[in-house]
C-alpha cells in the first residue's frame, strides 16, 4: 500500500510538487505521464526516498520510504550503474545489499534482457540500451516490495522496447510487485499501468488518476 498525503516539493520559493494525494493498493502497476519538468522524477526520488526534503506524508506498507524497511527496486533516468563493476557485479549488488548474494545470478532473467554474453564487461563499454537492461536486471532480481522505473525503456529501439516490456509483464505477472513507471509514452502507459496518473504542468499536481480500461492482467 502506497499513501501519498499532501505531499509538496520546494526548490527555494518554488513548488515542483504541489499537493499530491494517492492511495495505491499493493500490487498494481501505475504509469505516470505529464508534461516535461513536471516532477515526475522528484515524485519517484520522494518514493524511492532518495529526496528527503518533502513536506507531506509518504508511506509504503506503512512506513517511511526507506531502504531500511523496504526492499525498493529503482531505475533511475541515467540507469545507476556502478562503473567500477562489471555487469554481473552491478546486477548482483542489490542482492548484496538484502543479504542474499549467495542465490547467484538469476540466470533466466538475465537471458530473457538479453544479458548472459555482457556479464564480465564494465557499462562503459556498453551501450545506452544495454546499461538499461542491466539496470532493469539488477532492479527485477531484487524481489522488491516496490518497483520504481523513470523512464526504463528510453533508450531501447522499438523491437527491444517491446521484448522488454514483455519480460517486465512476465515478472509483475510472477511477482505481482507494486510498480510505478515514468513515461513519455502515452501507448507504453496504457500497455503497463492498471491506473494511470496524468500530472498537470509544473507546479506537478496531479490532474486525474484514470483506472486503465485496456489493462488486461
Ligand atoms: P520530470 O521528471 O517531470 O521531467 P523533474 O522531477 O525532473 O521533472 O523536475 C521537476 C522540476 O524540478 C524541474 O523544473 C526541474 O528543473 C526542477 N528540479 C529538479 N531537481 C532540482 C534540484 N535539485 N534543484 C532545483 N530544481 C530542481
Ligand atoms: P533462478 O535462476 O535463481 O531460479 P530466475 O532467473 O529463474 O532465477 O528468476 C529470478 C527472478 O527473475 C525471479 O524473481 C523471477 O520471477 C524472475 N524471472 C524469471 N524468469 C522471468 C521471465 N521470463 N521474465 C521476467 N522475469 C523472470
Amino acid at each position: 500500500m502506497i499513501t501519498v498525503d499532501r505531499l509538496y516539493v520546494r526548490y527555494d520559493d518554488t513548488n515542483i510538487l504541489e499537493d499530491i494525494n494517492l492511495n495505491l493498493p499493493t500490487g498494481i502497476t501505475c504509469a505516470v505521464i505529464g508534461p516535461s519538468g513536471c516532477g515526475k522524477s522528484t515524485l519517484l526520488n520522494v518514493l524511492a526516498g532518495l529526496q528527503k526534503n518533502y513536506q507531506g506524508l509518504v508511506q509504503i506498507n506503512g512506513a517511511n520510504p526507506s531502504p531500511k524497511k523496504q526492499t525498493i527496486g529503482f531505475i533511475p533516468q541515467n540507469y545507476g550503474l556502478l562503473p567500477w563493476l562489471t555487469v554481473k557485479e552491478n546486477i548482483l549488488l542489490g542482492l548484496k545489499i538484502k543479504k542474499e548474494a549467495k542465490q547467484g545470478l538469476p540466470r533466466n532473467l538475465v537471458d530473457n534482457l538479453g544479458l548472459s554474453n555482457l556479464l564480465n564487461r564494465y557499462p562503459n563499454n556498453l551501450s545506452g540500451g544495454q546499461q538499461q537492461r542491466v539496470s532493469l536486471a539488477r532492479a527485477f532480481a531484487l524481489k522488491a516490495d516496490l518497483l520504481l522505473m523513470d523512464e526504463p525503456f528510453s533508450a531501447l529501439d522499438a523491437i527491444t522496447r517491446e521484448e522488454m516490456q514483455d519480460v517486465f509483464i512476465d515478472l509483475w505477472q510472477k511477482q505481482k510487485v507494486s510498480t510505478i513507471l515514468v513515461t513519455h509514452y502515452v501507448e507504453e502507459a496504457l500497455y503497463l499501468g492498471q491506473k494511470i496518473i496524468v500530472m498537470t504542468s509544473a507546479p506537478g499536481g496531479i490532474y486525474k488518476i484514470i483506472d486503465n480500461p485496456l489493462f488486461s492482467d
